[in-house]
């Protein structure tokens, strides 16, 4: 018999044909500030364009400090925007964007790197002609680190990702995708950040690896405290491992809920395999 929770995880949910109850939308107002936990991440009617092109409209959202939260939507829906902005890497047009109450909106990337602010992108990106470890330790040059720092930085992403460990000398390009992958979550995790962006840790890998990448990811936050924004067109695997969850719609956030809430709404589970998920 098919495993409907890994049948899951390849299935895409259809944003546009799932009616938005006004009360969802209300709470997804409600919960743009989380008000009652610290935020890491607090985005407040962010626009941004690409050119003429408006991809994000008065995004709003915030992301508690220690929790991790899904930013769901369907291809195009603005997503990788949203994280760039974060990251300084399109500009805001308007809006604000608080990180730990601090205004961050519109500051240089390397600036909010520094902060602690670091984002994995989307198709890994690891540097293929350098070993394992040797991307690792690019990703520990994005903050002032000692030597000792680092070798301890080293083994802790060794004592996560244990399959790093053994391939540590072994060249990137002939990594596996789900290795590539843990690669890149490591290279990010050397600049020890306060609030990792994840962009899309799923894309491209087996149900059986994506599983795997999840719970690591479920662990790293649990273990070390690290706030995570995971973009995500896994619904179900994302929001399984998240406290919180945004949608985002052409470019607008349409529901926002506890994690647990929206894995339960019966309009988002009607887009799953009839029902289930
Ligand atoms: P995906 O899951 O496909 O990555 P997404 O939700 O991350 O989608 P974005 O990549 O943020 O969506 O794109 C939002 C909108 O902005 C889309 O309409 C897209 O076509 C447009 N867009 C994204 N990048 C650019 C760019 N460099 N130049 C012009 N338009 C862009």
């Amino acid at each position: 018999m098919a495993d409907l929770n890994n049948v899951a995880i390849d299935e895409k949910i259809d944003w546009s044909k799932i009616e938005v109850k006004p009360e969802l939308i209300s709470r997804a107002k409600k919960l743009e500030g989380v008000n009652e936990q610290k935020l890491a991440l607090k985005i407040s009617n962010i626009d941004a364009f690409y050119g003429k092109i408006q991809a994000l409209r008065r995004v709003s959202f915030g992301v508690p400090e220690g929790s991790i939260v899904s930013l769901l939507g369907a291809n195009g829906a603005g997503k990788t925007t949203t994280l760039r902005v974060i990251s300084g890497l399109v500009h805001a047009a308007a809006g604000k964007i608080e990180f730990f109450d601090e205004d961050i909106t519109n500051l240089s990337p390397e600036k909010i790197t520094r902060k602690g602010i670091i984002q994995v992108p989307e198709g890994r990106q690891v540097f293929p002609e350098l070993t394992v470890e040797e991307n690792l330790k690019i990703g520990s040059y994005s903050i002032k680190q000692s030597n000792a720092e680092r070798s301890k930085s080293l083994d802790m992403i060794y004592t996560f990702f244990p399959k790093l460990k053994q391939r540590r000398a072994q060249v990137a390009a002939t990594l596996s995708g789900g290795e590539q992958q843990m690669l890149a979550i490591g290279r990010g995790l050397m600049g020890k950040p306060r609030v990792l962006l994840l962009d899309e840790p799923s894309l491209g890998l087996a149900p059986i690896i994506v599983k795997e990448i999840f719970e690591i990811i479920k662990m790293l936050n649990r273990e070390t405290g690290t706030t995570i924004l995971l973009v995500e067109q896994n619904a179900t695997k994302a929001l399984k491992i998240s406290h919180f969850g945004f949608v985002l719609e052409t470019g607008r956030v349409t529901i926002g809920d506890k994690a647990e809430v929206l894995l339960n709404n019966e309009d988002i589970k009607k887009a799953y395999l009839g029902g289930g998920h």
